[in-house]
């Protein structure tokens, strides 16, 4: 049985009966008790091995992070914090571990050394917490969007189509380094490179995902995505997953009104069926937060921080209304942002992102609207001939968890955009089909799952929400 169903009950009811558990030895007190984990909670077990009872030699063999498996009588507890133990009638080693050069001891160990042992890091509190957390949240996407019929569609990870144009993918080749083929300059030759074309690993579904749409109406893409970022941030991974719905009939308002949707009903998931590990997550956060000084501080703990993001709108406002009080703020006429407001048309640094939902706002934001400039070919212009219908949503001590738009459902405009923006033809053919074979307006939106984990778990490094980070310095295995 798993230690997390056995303390929800009743211990009464468990009286006489034999349990049997297998989990991890936390720690070993007085040759006498064994705090067991089985990764199921937080909350370890109190597994009583009574004195006499079991040989030294088994004793011995009881160190921290050796298995067991344990059977025995549930009994109610007279010890502080816990309803109920184990009574062992007998314990079994199942994997020993010698102590002296395991890797974790039964103390605090900061995050950027447990990143060092990220192969056992989940056997951490604050990392199983973490990770319970991450599946809670996996499940909630699949089940918002299967409960309102959406397709889960998957798109594939290794694609000749380059989403953003944003040249930062990995290119993919079936090809042993010096048999790439090579140009005439002696440049490696990337259009022949897998089985004689050009592919690479997917930056984004979402191209590939507006077919799904426009056949089945209201698709969702649920997966890895990968993107050469050469840059040590606290939010970026070379690969993480994306969650990329996509909806045909839909404009730019009900784009936004579904991500809003969406984002508070995971939350809200998570808040009723995650609330031990949020609690712990919760303290945790508030006790690091004490080392901080007083201006430092969060005005919310984690939790407070969930409801109220839930229970209230988000903020809505224009790209152009942002640069309004961007430009007009305080914070930029005295200077204080590293990249000052220019005018109308500039793209919007994670600074300045950061200003409107943390100092202004005080509340996650979706930016509609942007110049057409800064934005991808695919986003739908607006009738002032200078904007598209793109909304990003910026969400407190994040920045950017969301970017979306009106897809251009307009065949002659799309081909026009293309052609200014020199996306070729003959890569897009099949993009632009769903244009010329019963276009629709369709919209969607690409949600970082890793960045909306780390503002539900309040994690600040994106390498602390992912079980294996890649980043330039890690992808060891
Ligand atoms: P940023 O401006 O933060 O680099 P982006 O605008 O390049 O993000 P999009 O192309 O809009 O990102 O991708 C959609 C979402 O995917 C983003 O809103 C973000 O939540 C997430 N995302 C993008 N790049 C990364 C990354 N390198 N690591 C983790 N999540 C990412
Ligand atoms: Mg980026
Ligand atoms: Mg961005
Ligand atoms: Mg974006």
């Amino acid at each position: 049985i798993k230690i997390k169903t056995l303390l929800a009950q009743d211990p009464e009811s468990y009286r006489e009966q034999e349990v049997t558990v297998m989990g991890w030895v936390r720690t070993f007190r007085n040759n006498q008790f064994i705090a067991l984990n089985d990764g199921s909670t937080n909350t370890n077990l109190q597994v009583v091995a009574e004195l006499g009872k079991f040989d030294e030699s088994l004793l011995k063999r009881i160190t921290t992070s050796a298995s067991l498996k344990v059977t025995g009588a549930i009994v109610p507890s007279l010890g502080k914090g816990q309803t109920m133990e184990l009574k062992a009638a007998s314990i079994e080693i199942l994997g020993d571990s010698d102590a002296e050069v395991y890797p974790l001891q039964p103390k605090k160990h900061s995050l950027e050394f447990l990143r060092e042992k990220a192969h056992l890091r989940f056997r951490t509190n604050t990392f199983a917490s973490v990770f319970r957390i991450r599946h809670a949240l996996a499940f909630a996407v699949h089940k918002f969007f299967n409960d309102k019929g959406f397709v889960y569609l998957h798109t594939p990870i290794i694609t000749a189509s380059d989403a953003e144009g944003a040249g930062e993918m990995f290119r993919v080749t079936t090809l042993p380094f010096e048999d790439t083929p090579k140009n005439e300059d002696g440049s490696i030759n990337f259009k022949e490179d897998f089985f004689g074309r050009s592919t690479n690993l997917t930056v984004s579904g979402q191209l590939e995902g507006e077919l799904g749409a426009t056949a089945f109406g209201e698709i969702y893409t649920f997966g890895p995505t990968f993107r050469a970022e050469n840059s040590n941030t606290a939010r970026h991974l070379a690969e993480f997953w994306m969650i990329e719905p996509e909806m045909a009939f839909y404009d730019l308002e009900d784009n936004a009104n579904l991500a809003e949707e969406f984002i508070k009903y995971i939350i809200r998931y998570v808040l009723e069926n995650n609330r031990e590990d949020l609690d712990f997550l919760a303290s945790r956060l508030a006790e690091e937060e004490k080392q901080l000084p007083q201006d430092k501080r969060s005005e919310m703990g984690l939790i407070e921080k969930l409801e109220f993001v839930i229970n209230n709108e988000f903020q809505r406002l224009t790209y152009t209304e942002a640069i309004d009080i961007l430009a007009n703020s305080n914070h930029n006429k005295k200077k204080k942002f590293q990249y000052p407001i220019t005018g109308w048309g500039m793209d919007l640094q994670s600074e300045h992102e950061r200003y409107l939902v943390e100092k202004h706002f005080k509340k996650p934001v979706i930016l509609t609207d942007y110049p057409a400039g800064i934005k991808s070919f695919y986003m739908r212009l607006n009738e002032d001939g200078k904007t598209v219908a793109a909304m990003d949503i910026l969400a407190p001590g994040i920045g950017e968890i969301v970017g979306g738009s009106q897809r251009e459902e307009r065949l002659d405009v799309l081909l026009e955009k293309m052609k200014a923006m020199h996306i070729p033809m003959e890569e897009m053919w099949w993009y632009v089909d769903t244009r010329r074979f019963g276009t629709v307006p369709h919209a969607g939106f690409g949600l970082g799952f890793e960045r909306m984990i780390q503002f539900v778990t309040g994690m600040s490094n994106i390498r602390d929400v992912i079980a294996f980070p890649r980043t330039p310095k890690s992808a060891e295995f």
